[in-house]
């Protein structure tokens, strides 16, 4: 921690956004600057080592990560602001995130990583930051805006409460490799990992069954099981939810709410993908009121009203999400199309 930050700390009086990615919080210490770089959250070892030397440089050799994964350099000395601001700009980061901007977004692992992802995390992360970039930089939208990305229903991500949010989701049953299993794969374990008891063992086989009519196709039983794959490249894909928050600024938390249910898999640069969600940023940006999150500005206008103005369809596939969540919205059975 720096020096003036344990200086400060527990005494800190008040803080001011000096312009947009631009923090300044006063304790009898002194006062502490903040620089909010955003980032790509994959970074290469060369661009740590740039931002080591950046902080080495202006800042005692201290920078943090925030949990969005911004990146942020904290000096005592104003006159390092626009210093360390022209520097991380001519490098190709971008400056902002703070007060009423978009965060940097959240993501989980896809297919980098994660072996039950359903689509990309860090390429459609990608594509829709590119696009939405200018929104990090400026903080007027009427919010916050946070959005956030996970590549399968398991959600290692915040894709249950963030004002915009993707998920990739299997449509198709687990394969079930009889043989494999047999050889492979603990049978009570895989029966005890599916969350709606639809795996059964098949003694005859020394496998398992599926019941299609309860899988939601979650993909926690490949997790423990190799010999049941789920992935099926034509026909994974996204879906998208608005609404959800965490905090209990002006208005309780909510959950995020199904408003689009499939969009394919579009790799490299997801174009569907991206044209919905920024679509989806511009109409709340331009009808939101001042202080209105994504979830507020669609309860203020009534849902009927947020697929009008969108022009997104609603299908028989919103119903049961909007049935669920009883206590943070109104159900369908309220809807008045
Ligand atoms: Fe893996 Fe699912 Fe998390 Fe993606 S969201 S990293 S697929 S558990
Ligand atoms: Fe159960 Fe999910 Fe596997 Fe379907 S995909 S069988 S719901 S664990």
């Amino acid at each position: 921690m720096p020096q003036i930050c344990q200086d400060n700390y527990f005494k800190w009086e008040y803080h001011e956004r000096l312009k947009p990615g631009v923090y300044m919080h006063h304790g009898p210490a002194g006062d502490v600057y903040t620089v909010r770089v955003g980032s790509p959250r994959l970074l290469s070892i060369e661009s740590l080592r740039w931002f080591a030397e950046l902080a080495d440089k202006y800042c005692d050799g201290h920078f943090r990560f925030t949990t969005r994964s911004s990146i942020e350099f904290l000096t005592p000395n104003k006159d390092n602001v626009d210093k360390i601001i022209e520097e991380v700009e001519e490098y190709g980061f971008p400056v902002g995130g703070t007060g009423n901007s978009l965060k940097t977004l959240l993501h989980t692992q896809g297919w980098v990583h994660c072996h039950s992802a359903a689509t990309d995390a860090s390429g459609t992360t990608k594509v829709v930051m590119d696009e939405l970039y200018d929104y990090f930089k400026r903080d007027d939208l009427p919010a916050q805006l946070k959005i956030s990305m996970a590549c399968c229903l398991n959600m290692c991500g915040a894709v249950h409460c963030s004002d915009i949010s993707f998920v990739g989701i299997h449509r198709t049953l687990p394969r079930v490799i009889d043989e494999e299993v047999a050889n492979s794969c603990e049978i009570p374990n895989l029966v005890a990992s599916c969350p709606v008891g639809a795996i059964r063992p098949n003694p005859r086989k020394k496998s398992v069954t599926i019941n299609e009519e309860k899988c939601m196709y979650c993909g926690n039983c490949f997790s423990v099981c190799p010999a049941l794959p789920i992935a099926n490249p034509d026909d994974d894909g996204i879906a998208i939810f608005v609404g959800g928050k965490v905090s209990n600024t002006r208005k309780g938390p909510s959950f995020s709410k199904l408003v689009v249910p499939y969009v394919p898999n579009e790799p490299p640069r997801w174009p569907t993908l991206v044209k919905t969600i920024k679509m989806l940023v511009e109409v709340w940006v331009e009808n939101a009121r001042p202080g209105e999150r994504y979830g507020e500005w669609v309860e203020r206008i009534g849902w009927e009203k947020f697929f009008e103005i969108t022009g997104l369809e609603f299908t028989d596939k919103h119903i049961d999400d909007f049935t669920f969540s009883v206590k943070t919205f109104r159900t369908t059975s309220n809807f008045k199309f």
